[in-house]
């Protein structure tokens, strides 16, 4: 057994469960298609164990002081640190991301559990006036167990967006992250295990994803579902939610809409642009994805948009001169590869790229660049996740508004523009969770992240994250 290897188990009531007596899934390095690992699924028995854990966990927890609370997640974070160089090599391996922009997502985790440390700190109530003798308070209170599943397309920010807020609240949770990249998840949970966190207060099962969810929302230890992934399994999600009348959180696809105004500095917008859209191949919720360009600047926008997708260098993530790896797994280009075919047969035209990798190994697909899409290719109209960028051209502001309202997504939206007067009708205006002008950065630790419409509700990050995990109870007093 490899070092990865040995180190795959579940984690329940602070133990470590390896894969003895448990059926299996492989993990696989998306650079070569190899099988990397044997990671251990939780049977129903161990997911029942998670619960009852979880339950006690969360009657210690709730009556820890949030300086307490907030003094773990602190040592987690410097665990993580310092960790940095062997973590961002495990997601490299496992999700096929470069390892420097694996770095940076572990620099943005471990700031992001830096300040849940800081709100863990700062839940307030309200003390409302009454006449004299009386008086109402507002409490908030951690709601409970948390049920949360994660995506494997930032392997080590996704586990910590769903345990730092939890843990600043006063939850108790079951984590399952994506079997993917079980690695980089396990060993953010051994950051905070060595921080200090009691044993039972939060658990990490793998196996077989349908299965899990539905055992842990149909029970009533379960009080708080949150789930980063797709659309539809999202809403399947939140069916069986329903049942329970149990809080959500849905951080589901985009479809990110750019609007480029012929007013912009078109050269330095190209220069951000180009490296954003390929960033994690394209596999990013936030991802700007449909690019319109205003008519006056279309054709240059196009060509210089297309040379410097060309000229990026694609290949393993430890090679320090790629700049986009492979996808994650299997399922990704292929699927890319039948949206692409289904645009040029619906008479797209492809200005780079639109094939897999050239070697026939990995999962790879080239950096991809279109135009004359119509707007009835799956392309234009369902979330691609993966290393494709349409460009098509519009004329008036009214346009441009319209087609980044046009899908049910509503996630992310970009704006290039100097127009002051446009800038604020468009931030009135467009129907997006976060909507970035003249810049690309959306994702930041004190700022709301999520959607509208089908992209889901339920902020994560900011004090917003925090509170999604409390309940609100009033109290009058004579
Ligand atoms: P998928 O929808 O099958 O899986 C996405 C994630 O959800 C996986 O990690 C999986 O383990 C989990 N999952 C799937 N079914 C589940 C269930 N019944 N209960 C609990 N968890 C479940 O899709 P995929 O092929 O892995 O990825 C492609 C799609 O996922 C894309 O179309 C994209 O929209 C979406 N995605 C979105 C995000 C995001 O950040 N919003 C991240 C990754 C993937």
């Amino acid at each position: 057994m490899n070092d990865y290897s040995s180190k795959l188990g579940l984690y329940i009531g602070g133990e470590w469960l390896g894969p003895e007596g448990r059926d299996t899934t492989q993990p696989r390095n998306p650079a070569t298609g190899e099988v990397i690992g044997e990671l251990p699924s939780a049977s129903l028995d161990d997911l029942d164990r998670a619960l009852q854990a979880a339950e006690e966990g969360f009657a210690q927890w709730r009556d820890t002081s949030g300086t307490e609370r907030a003094n773990v997640l602190r040592k987690a974070a410097a665990l993580l640190r310092e960790r940095a160089d062997d973590i961002a090599r495990i997601a490299t391996m496992e999700q096929g991301k470069p390892v420097a922009e694996a770095k940076g997502e572990l620099g943005l985790t471990a700031s992001l559990i830096e300040f849940h440390a800081g709100e863990a700190e700062r839940i307030y109530g309200r003390v409302l006036p009454r006449p004299t003798g009386s008086r109402s308070l507002v409490l908030h209170q951690p709601i409970g167990v948390v049920a949360a599943f994660c995506a494997w397309n930032f392997p080590i920010l996704n586990p910590a967006r769903k345990l730092a807020p939890a843990l600043a609240a006063g939850c108790a949770i079951i984590l399952k992250p994506s079997e993917e990249t079980a690695g980089s998840a396990i060993a953010i949970m051994r950051c905070f295990e060595d921080a200090g966190l009691p044993g039972k207060v939060a658990q990490m099962v793998f196996g077989v994803p349908d299965t899990i969810s539905r055992h842990l929302l149909a029970s009533p230890v379960t009080r708080k579902l949150s789930f980063t992934g797709s659309v539809p399994v999202g809403k399947h999600l939140m069916k069986l939610a329903a049942d329970t009348v149990m809080r959500s959180t849905m951080e589901l696809g985009g479809h990110g809409p750019v609007l480029v105004f012929d007013d912009c500095d078109l050269d330095k917008t190209l220069d951000m642009l180009v490296p954003h859209k390929f960033r994690n191949a394209g596999q990013v919720c936030i991802s700007p994805t449909r690019f319109h360009v205003q008519e006056g600047i279309y054709e240059k926008f196009a060509r210089g948009f297309a040379e410097r997708t060309s000229a990026l260098r694609v290949g393993s993530g430890f090679e320090s001169e790629t700049q986009m790896g492979p996808m994650a797994n299997a399922r990704r280009p292929e699927a890319i590869d039948a949206m692409v075919e289904n645009a040029r047969s619906e008479g797209a035209t492809v200005l780079t790229g639109g094939t897999r990798g050239a070697n026939g190994r990995g999962f790879f697909y080239q950096p991809t660049v279109l135009t004359d899409v119509p707007m009835t290719a799956r392309l234009m109209n369902d979330e691609p996740f993966g290393p494709v960028a349409m460009i098509s051209r519009f004329a008036s502001d009214d346009d441009a508004i319209a087609e980044a309202n046009r899908l049910p997504y509503a996630l992310a939206a970009y704006c290039f523009t100097e127009n002051g007067r446009r800038q604020n009708r468009l931030g009135d205006e467009i129907e997006a969770g976060m909507i970035a002008v003249n810049q690309l950065a959306l994702s930041w630790p004190d700022s709301p992240f999520g959607g509208m419409k089908d992209s889901g509700f339920g902020s994560e990050d900011g004090p917003e994250g925090v509170m999604a995990h409390l309940v609100t109870k009033t109290f009058h007093m004579k």
